[in-house]
């Protein structure tokens, strides 16, 4: 048998618009031969169940074999699933944009199940190796009875050849001409990364070999027991002379969520993320309808701060890789953890614009981020001390997910928890109702525990607390729960003194007009704003306060505004409070018109304003060398 033909497409140029639009990664060949290859196995398999292929044992062994040779330029990918005819390969390979598994799906619709899934989708996988090969050849030979073995040829072009093939077991070889384009995967290590990359979980064991081989190889043979593993999965415990498969063709997400034992979990999740820290806890999704979707979610442990958090959710198709962090399926803020998910309805070409556009592929994100919160409430109510526990580690993903979603906000509102300088941690609800006495609808919180630790002891002397807030999320985190929750503000420890904290409110009309005269000659600084106040306690004594609307908008620009931070713009929101019930200051009150002593009456006023300033933020280089030398001078005084 000879014989020519044109593939019958309508456009000449269709190989340059699969390259450039159909498929953005040239790797991506690898995929399409090896979910091609599991095709012809599970329909193999379905053919075999349903008494279609009485020849074929029911004791087969399936398997999918690779191979590379660097020298000839070639790379095989050969399976022992349903072949082709010559008709076939005519009528499924050269007829492009006619999908051979429509064709197929069509005529066993109804015999089909979910487990035998057919992964192709869109009829022009095939023509992926031309985005690596030259020359791409098939020899197959059909399952059916006295079927003959047909080769086909291709260059790329249109143009294509039929003919005979030697071709002596049933399945598929093919052989690709590694053009310049591909030469990259002629590597081992590159194509067997490739390999990982795309086909650990592809439900049938694929082989990798090192030199093509014309016929399949034996289970047993001794060449490939000395073969490295180079993929991330690595079937446990085979017996010393059999072959490994690259991949593990069942996944745990295929196993129902009551099978899977907490070990199991963590060793998928060390092998696939290669993290060898346990996750925190995990969630198994399973759904049916209207879409089908199973995957696991993982809350890793936190190493860094928020800015190094690097998550990755991996979508799969069938148990076939699609890619890393596709935002249109997973919610944005859940690319923070890690996971996998497999979208059987999802195209294998997934192109961003046709999943924008998908009202299941809208849903099923909404699914995704339902599940995750009735996870975190489920916890949080049954398992609090836990939950608290992972708290410092998960809040920065549920923060990060509340301003992103407010439906997501209203779904985990009730577990989202804050640290408190009480030591524990509370909801919002808790915080509020336990504090309504003392500080009513605002609510103090605290952004560096050592700084502001003058703040957190005066709250503690008088019975009071405030929330730890520490992440550069808490700053549009807070804004963020001040405009859903009604009434409620956030102020920072230091931006204002409560009421609680004051002995009376009364004002000190005079002695604070005396302390801001002194003050502003002392500092030669006309613009320094003074305050006083009577505190309940009275070892402090002097305090800066710092609007908080000012200061929320300086690390908001600072933040969004390019680190740019603009000089001068919000300086005049500091506020020097002094304490009239400190010794210190009522002696300065005394001490303020004495001429000789108006030298120690700048260095206390000099030294006051500095400390008040210390825990506030840190001292710059001129301000802490003046510090320094002048706390010297003082201990000196008190020596002489
Ligand atoms: P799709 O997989 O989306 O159908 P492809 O271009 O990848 O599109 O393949 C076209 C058709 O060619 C397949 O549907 C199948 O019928 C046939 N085919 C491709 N590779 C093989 C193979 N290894 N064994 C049997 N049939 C194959
Ligand atoms: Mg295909």
């Amino acid at each position: 048998m000879q014989e020519k033909g044109n593939l019958s497409i309508h456009s000449e140029n269709i190989l340059p618009i699969i390259k450039k639009w159909l498929y953005s990664d040239a790797d991506i060949f690898v995929r399409e031969m090896i979910s091609n290859a599991a095709d012809a196995i599970t329909k193999l398999k379905k053919l075999v169940d349903l008494g279609e292929a009485p020849h074929v044992s029911k004791e087969e062994r399936y398997a999918i074999y690779v191979s590379v040779d660097k020298d000839l330029k070639i790379i095989q990918f050969e399976d022992n699933g349903v072949g082709m005819t010559a008709e076939e390969i005519k009528e499924y390979i050269t007829r492009i944009a006619f999908s051979g598994a429509n064709d197929f799906l069509s005529k066993y619709q109804d015999k089909m199940d979910a487990s035998s899934e057919i992964i192709g989708h869109f009829g022009l996988g095939f023509y992926s190796v031309f985005m690596v090969a030259d020359k791409a050849q098939i020899d197959s030979l059909s399952y059916a009875e006295g079927a003959e073995a047909a080769r086909w040829v291709c260059e790329g072009g249109v143009e294509y050849e039929l003919s005979d093939s030697d071709r002596a077991e049933r399945g598929t070889l093919i052989t690709l001409y590694i053009g310049e384009d591909g030469k990259e995967f002629l590597d081992e290590y590159k194509l067997r990364s490739v390999l990982t990359k795309y086909c650990s979980f592809i439900p049938v064991d694929i082989f990798f070999k090192d030199t093509p081989k014309k016929e399949a190889p034996q289970k047993s043979e001794k060449d490939e027991t000395d073969e490295k593993d180079g993929g991330i999965i690595d079937m446990d415990e085979k017996s010393e002379d059999e072959p490994k498969p690259i991949n593990d063709t069942h996944p745990l997400w295929l196993k129902p969520a009551g099978d899977c034992t907490d070990e199991e979990y963590k060793k998928f999740y060390h092998k696939v993320f290669t993290d060898f820290n346990d996750p925190l806890f995990w969630i198994h999704l399973n759904m049916d309808y209207p879409f089908r979707l199973k995957g696991i979610l993982f809350f890793p442990k936190l190493k860094h701060e928020l800015e190094y958090i690097e998550g990755q959710v991996k979508l799969y198709n069938n148990q076939v890789f699609i890619a890393d962090n596709i935002k249109e399926v997973i919610p944005e803020f859940l690319l923070l953890l890690k996971g996998v998910i497999d979208c059987p309805d999802l195209p294998l070409n997934v192109s961003r614009s046709f999943l924008q556009n998908d009202g299941a592929v809208n849903k099923m994100s909404g699914y995704i981020s339902k599940k995750v919160a009735d996870k975190l409430n489920s916890l949080s109510k049954k398992d609090r001390d836990n939950y608290n526990a992972y708290w410092d580690d998960i809040s920065p993903f549920i923060k990060y997910g509340a301003i992103k979603e407010r439906d997501f906000y209203d779904k985990v509102k009730e577990s989202i928890l804050y640290k408190t300088t009480a030591g524990d941690y509370v909801t919002l609800a808790e915080f509020t109702s336990r504090n309504a006495e003392k500080t009513d609808k605002t609510i103090f919180y605290v952004t560096n525990e050592q700084l502001q630790a003058q703040y957190i002891k005066m709250f503690k002397d008088q019975g009071m607390e405030a929330m730890i807030l520490t992440t550069n999320l808490d700053n549009p985190f807070v804004s963020y729960v001040e405009t859903y929750e009604s009434g409620l503000t956030f102020n920072r420890i230091d931006s204002d003194i409560s009421n609680s904290l004051k002995e009376t409110t009364e004002e000190q009309k005079e002695a604070q007009e005396a302390l801001e005269a002194l003050f502003r000659k002392a500092l030669d600084n006309e613009k320094l704003q003074v305050r006083t106040e009577n505190l309940k306690s009275d070892s402090v004594s002097a305090i800066m306060l710092l609007s908080e609307q000012s200061r929320r908008m300086k690390e908001m620009s600072k933040m969004f505004g390019g680190g740019m931070d603009m000089p001068g713009m919000y300086e005049d929101e500091e506020i020097l409070a002094l304490n009239t019930a400190n010794p210190l200051v009522k002696t300065l009150l005394a001490l303020k018109d004495q001429e000789d002593r108006a030298a120690d009456v700048e260095l206390i006023c000099w030294h006051l304003y500095d400390l008040a300033m210390l825990s506030h933020k840190p001292l710059g280089t001129d301000q802490m060398t003046r510090f320094i030398e002048r706390s010297n001078k003082i201990l000196e005084r008190i020596a002489g």
